[in-house]
């Protein structure tokens, strides 16, 4: 497979990664229109109609760092995605990965926050993957010297309100000093030693995700899950990494029938998704100014965004089915964009 290593000079990456069929599609006989070429490219063999009403399929063709077909692994796509940002974190950098795209096209599968109630199940995903190469890197010679502690924290940003995942939902206010500095006030920070204590922190933070709610998917998929490690020296800020599980960028029919509360959540998603991509381009561009006032996910990663020493890396997850065409050329779309320079 071409090009495991990322280069210095590139400090974004974006990849696609496409999901099987599922049971639901199979059984209602939901059509697979995806096809991964090459490792990079991704085929959308779209279903159009002639004045005459006859079908033809329209092929789109759409390019990216790199592309996972439905029989990659969580750790094929970590080694390509996060991976080559974690040392940057040793050197006093800042790395992200985001995870986009719409409800059930595997967001919170590729970034391990599926609760099972098994915290070893987790250990499958980014956050997992991730710990465990920062473990290995803080007890490497390179690094053991530099005294450096890990912490973790797990928060949720929902109609532009931040939760605590590590503190049962408790609602945090964000402040901005006078130099800028973004803080999430009272957000509860726990010192790890190892992966699994990690995995224990994802748990929790999972458990309380799905919790308190009646329907427990809507509530999950319309929020964004903010998971990070921070890396601390003399309990001054070193490094760290964030990952993000992205609420569903699913528009359209399901919002034309909803409530007024699912309409003013999807305009904040809308908002944050649109303000992310500006960010992010802005980041590649080294430009001056970085429009992370725009909204509360932007806000509270603002640190991630500007400096030299900044990398992210987006993972934009597809369904197969001819049934989420539309919400897999936004999908496209929008990676598309964040890529292009
Ligand atoms: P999202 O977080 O984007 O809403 P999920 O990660 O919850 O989507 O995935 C929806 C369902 O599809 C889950 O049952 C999940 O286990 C399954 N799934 C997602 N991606 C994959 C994959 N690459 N391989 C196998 N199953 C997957
Ligand atoms: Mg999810």
């Amino acid at each position: 497979t071409p090009g495991l290593e990322l280069p210095e000079h590139q400090r974004i990456c974006v990849c696609v990664r496409k999901r099987p069929l599922n049971q639901r599609e199979t059984t209602m006989k939901d059509l697979d229109i995806i096809t991964i070429l090459s490792g990079s490219m991704v085929m959308v063999h779209e279903s159009k109609q002639k004045l005459d009403l006859t079908r033809y399929l329209e092929n789109q063709t759409f390019c990216f760092d790199h592309a996972f077909d439905d029989t990659a692994s969580n750790e094929l796509v970590y080694q390509f995605t996060a991976q080559p940002l974690v040392e940057s974190i040793f050197r006093k950098g800042m790395a992200t990965c985001f995870a986009y795209g719409q409800t059930g096209s595997g967001k919170t599968h590729t970034m391990g926050g599926a609760f099972s109630g098994r915290a070893q199940d987790c250990s499958k995903g980014i956050y997992g993957l991730v710990a465990q190469d920062v473990f290995l890197l803080l007890n490497s010679s390179t690094y053991k010297q530099l005294d450096l502690k890990v912490y973790g924290t797990f928060f949720e940003i929902y109609g532009g309100k931040v939760y605590d995942l590590l503190n049962w939902k408790k609602k945090l206010q964000i402040l901005e000093d006078g130099n800028q500095q973004i803080q999430v006030v009272g957000l509860r920070e726990k010192e790890v030693h190892c992966t699994e204590e990690v995995m224990n922190l994802v748990e929790l933070g999972n458990s309380c995700r799905t919790s308190g709610q009646t329907s427990v998917n809507v509530h999950s998929s319309r929020s964004h899950a903010v998971f990070q490690i921070t890396l601390k020296s003399r309990g001054k800020l070193h490094g760290k990494f964030s990952l993000i599980d992205l609420a569903g960028n699913e528009r359209g029919a399901d919002t034309a029938k909803a409530n007024r509360k699912r309409q003013l959540e999807g305009a904040e998603i809308n908002k944050s998704l649109l303000a992310l991509k500006e960010c992010i381009r802005a980041l590649g561009q080294n430009k001056s100014h970085t429009p992370f006032r725009a909204s509360k996910l932007t806000q509270v990663l603002r640190d991630s965004f500007i400096g030299q020493n900044s990398s992210t890396c987006m993972i934009a997850t597809i369904s197969p089915g001819m049934t989420s065409c539309e919400n897999t050329l936004n999908t496209l779309r929008y990676a598309n964009r964040v890529k292009e320079l």
